[in-house]
């Protein structure tokens, strides 16, 4: 698989069971339907962003992509909590790009959010 912003090859990193696709040029990552929510859910997921933030906001700039997997446009979504996080989503397989340095930050709040929850259980049944 190539990456959508940069056309380089993706290397596939893995997080305990999950394994999601790094670019090995712009350190972007894709994630599978399932893998993003099963990679939040787990607090060293992060170290699998190693790319310059930098860089990462220059390539968020480039949003009119396509998807890797199945070649449908991609559309931005904001992440509901974190409104300065924008990440690209596909309506048809429903995978998600995350340009370097964004999964890290989503992340850092991300389990805070989990814990807090988990510790509030007001969920309507
Ligand atoms: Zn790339
Ligand atoms: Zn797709």
């Amino acid at each position: 698989m190539n990456c959508p912003k940069c056309d380089s090859k993706m290397e596939i990193v893995s997080i305990n069971e999950i394994k999601v696709d790094r670019c090995i040029s712009c350190k972007g990552i894709w994630f599978d339907q399932h893998e993003l929510s099963d990679a939040k859910k787990i607090k060293e997921s992060k170290s699998i962003d190693i790319g310059d933030s930098k860089i990462g906001k220059e390539q968020n700039q480039n949003d009119l992509i396509n998807c890797p997997k199945c070649n449908t446009k991609m559309i931005r979504m904001v992440d509901a909590q974190q409104s300065h996080i924008w990440f690209e989503h596909c309506v048809t397989c429903s995978g998600n790009y995350f340009d370097a340095g964004e999964f890290k930050d989503l992340q850092e709040d991300t389990i805070f959010d989990f814990v807090k929850t988990w510790l509030t259980p007001e969920r309507k049944p």
